[in-house]
């Protein structure tokens, strides 16, 4: 069972402006950031702005166009960030298993570099 959302985690303080973040992008359904400790050079973080702890939960809840809406922020501060060319990761932590450190979903882009292979 999904975690209930809690609304003290600290990217919903960052929606709220609570926490400030190195904004990359922003619109009415998403926001991009800079992740505070980037594992690749290029680490950014993409969250829809509705109350979703997980992918599992936008998928299941979010209407069609928080879900059109964020796709497509995530492939445009991929492309705005130069990465298309290169290529780049996409992933998403979904609970404990994944070690989900924070219960609002996000999406990370890593790039700027080769990246190896995915070993899990
Ligand atoms: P998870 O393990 O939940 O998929 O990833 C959480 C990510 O959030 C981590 O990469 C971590 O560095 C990042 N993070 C945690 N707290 C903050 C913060 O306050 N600001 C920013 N920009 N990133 C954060």
């Amino acid at each position: 069972p999904t975690l209930p959302y809690d609304d003290q985690n600290i990217f919903a303080k960052i929606l709220r402006g609570e926490i400030p973040c190195n904004t990359v992008f922003e619109d009415d359904l998403a926001l991009a950031f800079h992740d505070i400790n980037p594992q690749a050079p290029t680490h950014v973080l993409v969250i829809p702005k509705g109350a979703y702890v997980s992918w599992d939960d936008f998928s299941a809840n979010a209407s069609d166009a928080e879900i059109a809406g964020f796709v497509r922020a995530v492939g445009h501060v991929a492309r705005a960030l130069g990465l298309v060319e290169p290529g780049y990761r996409l992933l998403a932590n979904i609970g404990m298993d994944s070690h989900q450190e924070v219960p609002h979903l996000h999406v990370h882009i890593f790039g700027g570099k080769p990246l190896g292979p995915m070993l899990m």
